[in-house]
């Protein structure tokens, strides 16, 4: 079976052999607080910082999803109220999230075909935090560096970014954010049950002067912890060991971005040659790791069902899309051979 699901999505072919090595480095036996467990954890931080270019004054903690973020911010860096910029259904629901916790969560949503520009009546106020979507997974579009650096120009204010869709697999401008986050089970290819938390001096600085110390995962008492190579709570060893070897794996983020844009444009050109129907027209807007087409509700499920008979998952639709589309993953462990397959079935179908 080959998948193209954005999330979980494939492992990396050398995944399997990795589970074998775990278990005879006997790492994953060892209690979270001895000298083994700290020293991975040191080599994951610095191996992961080093492929993906994160600068170094910028904090790498491991949490146990990108949902768990949403609530370390609210908890721990909205101290009066957070802007919720979003055109689709991982940005609005982070925003119901916040909403619940802190009551002071604004709203400015855009369309799915709309390159972002702020309103003047949605300005942030001081204090406010700019939560914004990287890669909106759910209708496949994404925004430019270009969009995010003139975001941090234009205001002073915390900026976290949800890229849990787009980590790992391209260039992230991290100097325009002070907050990113995402997901081993997307770009990074590792199987599920981790979060990658990433934070600025001016967040963590944020954090210390509002304190809370009050929840197991406080983002202060998680960077205690970090700090010291350690985990507030038992980690996922295994998790953090495979996190390791593929940190160790991968090509260095400029090559990994190069190999996802160029297969990005061929699956945008392949698609409307062979008669499917992007769901962001907006060429602009497009993302460069999920890739959504559209159809009647009748056309997705038949096309569904003849992929998973010849051994291919397709994505789902997710959100208002969720039964008038299906997303393909654009993620780096996925080879080029199984993208031929697809494409193979993709061709063949059309003609039916
Ligand atoms: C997958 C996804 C999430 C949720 O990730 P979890 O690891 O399930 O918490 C959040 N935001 C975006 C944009 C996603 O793609």
């Amino acid at each position: 079976m080959i998948t193209f699901y954005p999330g979980p999505s494939k492992v990396y072919d050398q995944v399997g052999q990795y589970l074998q090595e775990a278990f005879e480095s006997g790492v994953i036996s060892a209690n979270h607080r001895s000298s083994a467990f700290m020293q991975m954890l040191e080599d994951t931080i610095r191996n992961l910082k080093t492929k993906l270019n994160v600068p170094a004054d910028y904090e790498v903690y491991f949490v146990s999803s990108a949902t768990e973020c949403w609530e370390i911010i609210a908890e721990c860096l909205i101290s009066d109220a957070s802007l919720h910029i979003y055109n689709g259904a991982f940005g609005e629901k982070w925003m119901e999230y916040t909403q619940k916790l802190t009551g002071a969560a604004r709203s400015f949503s855009f369309e799915t075909n709309e390159e972002l520009v702020l309103n003047v009546a949605k300005m942030p106020s001081v204090n406010e935090i700019i939560c914004i979507t990287h890669n909106e997974t759910s209708n496949g579009t994404a925004l430019t560096s270009e969009c995010l650096n003139t975001l941090r120009a234009q205001f002073d204010n915390i900026i976290a970014v949800d890229a849990t869709s787009s980590m790992a697999g391209v260039e992230l401008p991290w100097l325009s954010a002070d907050v990113w986050y995402g997901s081993v089970q997307k770009c990074f290819g590792l199987p599920a049950g981790m979060g990658v938390m990433i934070v600025s001096p001016k967040a963590v600085e944020r954090a210390i002067a509002i304190g809370n110390r009050s929840h197991y995962n406080s983002l202060l008492f998680i960077r205690d912890n970090f700090l010291k190579f350690q985990t507030p709570y038992t980690p996922n060893t295994l998790g953090i060991y495979l996190m390791n070897r593929v940190m160790q794996q991968v090509e260095a983020i400029h090559v990994v971005d190069a190999l996802t844009t160029a297969r990005e444009l061929d699956w945008y050109s392949f698609l409307p040659k062979n008669g499917y129907h992007l769901l962001v027209e907006n060429e602009a807007v497009r993302s460069k790791t999920v890739i959504a087409v559209k159809d009647t509700k009748e056309r997705i499920s038949v096309i569904k069902k003849a992929a998973s008979q010849e051994g291919i998952v397709l994505g789902n639709g997710y959100g208002k899309d969720k039964e008038t589309s299906f997303r393909i993953a654009n993620f780096p462990a996925i080879t080029d051979m199984e993208i031929q397959t697809l494409k193979d079935f993709l061709v063949s179908f059309a003609s039916k």
